[in-house]
């Protein structure tokens, strides 16, 4: 969890917030223990990303499917959970088991969630028949 906290306030130093001054970083711990991070990236026409959207992209870059643990850093001291379409994708890489951690700027954490009580009753890949996500 250390190694993952350090590597999520990184990419909330390193996120690209100009706009909204809310800047937000991501780590991911897929099932085989490799370790990826991503932190928002804001653009001018408002068509930006998520911290969430590039860990996950990075994770799915290197060919893992399966998130065993996801830290989501904010800028505050609120709790900064992930947003509607964060869970969503969180939610398509995602087991029961997957833990997701909230913590903020200070490294502590705020709350941890299993992927039922963030998107309770969802639709997920195996609702479309989808069964295996790793390669
Ligand atoms: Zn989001």
């Amino acid at each position: 969890m250390k190694q993952l906290l350090k590597l999520a306030l990184q990419a909330l130093e390193n996120a690209y917030a100009p706009y909204s001054n809310h800047p937000v970083g991501c780590a991911i711990r897929s099932a085989d223990g490799s370790i990826f991070s991503g932190g928002n990236v804001e653009l001018a026409n408002y068509k930006g990303t998520c911290a969430e959207a590039g860990a996950i992209a990075a994770m799915n870059n290197a060919g893992q499917r399966n998130i065993a643990e996801i830290i989501i850093v904010g800028p505050g001291k609120h709790l900064c959970t992930p947003c509607g379409d964060c869970r969503q994708r969180i939610r398509e890489f995602s087991s029961p088991e997957t833990t997701i951690n909230v913590f903020n700027r200070n490294g502590e954490k705020l709350r941890s969630y299993t992927m039922d009580e963030l998107l309770p009753d969802s639709f997920g890949p195996e609702d479309l028949n989808l069964n295996k996500l790793s390669k």
